[in-house]
């Protein structure tokens, strides 16, 4: 049995949908107190009417997490409301396709940005009211697409995502000293509004690939963050865990036949 987490001060990046909803209904069952962050506040609100039934609470505040000033407002809000920050959960992220022959000098500052500086934005908003808890996480959303796999169109993607590692390992040394942990998350195909995007015959194709036969749900990401941002899992940092349904065990195609 877990340490519970009630009444822990949680932000979320993207949490007014898709993975970043399912981290935030994870916190809010948990009775935590959740700032969801994200830049459409419509979306967010339908969000926070969904969540109303669950033990902690739920608000919205308006980012765009590739401008330092606005990660700067919203760790001050959750200050405002909450008292403070024990754990951030840095999952804002967009993932459009440009292969190399197209991809632009735009297309690509733009991942990079949001999914990139977007963490470590957020991660230095943060930083010391995360000190001062007692318990203090930072959780980010990766993904396996890059620091494991590659897809055609997403080689900028790829590299955000194995950026945010790269910047994990580190971050995670410097807020060694005040108990703090960073760690990741590195999701497989997860059925999401930004997923469906994909289109029908990508889901299918990633569906055929999976093991487990179906793609995740987004609480099965949220239950990964709940994990590392106990109590138990303090002795855990600058580590990731894939949450996949075993996408990236076959060896070849014709392994997922052997089955
Ligand atoms: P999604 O359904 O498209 O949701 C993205 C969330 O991020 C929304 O809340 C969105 O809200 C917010 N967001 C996007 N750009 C933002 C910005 N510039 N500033 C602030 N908020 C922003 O995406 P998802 O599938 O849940 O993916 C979430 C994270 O998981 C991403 O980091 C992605 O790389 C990672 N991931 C997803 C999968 C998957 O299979 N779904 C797999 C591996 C990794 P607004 O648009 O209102 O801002």
């Amino acid at each position: 049995m877990f340490t519970p987490l009630e009444g822990r001060s949680v932000i979320v990046t993207g949490g007014s949908r898709g993975i970043g909803r399912g981290i935030a209904t994870c916190f809010a069952r948990a009775g935590c107190k959740v700032l969801i962050a994200s830049r459409d506040r419509v979306a967010a609100e339908e969000t926070i009417r969904d969540l109303q039934d669950k033990p902690g609470t739920v608000s919205h505040v308006a980012v765009e997490v590739s401008d330092p000033d606005q990660c700067a407002t919203m760790a001050a809000t959750a200050v405002e409301r909450h008292g403070g920050i024990d754990i951030l959960c840095s999952n804002a992220g967009i993932f459009p396709t440009a292969k190399l022959t197209t991809m632009s000098p735009d297309e690509l500052q733009r991942v990079m940005s949001v999914n990139f500086y977007g963490t470590v934005y957020t991660v230095q908003a943060c930083m010391e009211e995360l000190k001062k808890s007692r318990a203090g996480r930072v959780i980010i959303t990766s993904s396996i697409t890059g620091p494991i796999t590659g897809f055609p169109g997403w080689s900028h993607y790829g590299a955000s995502k194995s950026a945010q590692l790269g910047f994990m390992r580190t971050a995670a040394m410097e807020f060694a000293p005040s108990g703090v942990t960073v760690n990741a998350i590195q999701p497989g195909n997860i059925a999401t509004e930004g997923l469906d995007g994909l289109g029908e015959e990508y889901l299918r194709q990633m569906t055929e690939a999976i093991p487990h036969g179906h793609l995740g749900d987004v609480e099965d990401i949220g239950n990964a963050a709940l994990f590392f941002a106990s109590e138990e899992a303090g002795y855990i940092t600058g580590q990731s865990i894939v949450v996949d349904g075993g996408q990236i065990l076959p060896e070849s195609a014709e392994a997922m036949d052997e089955i």
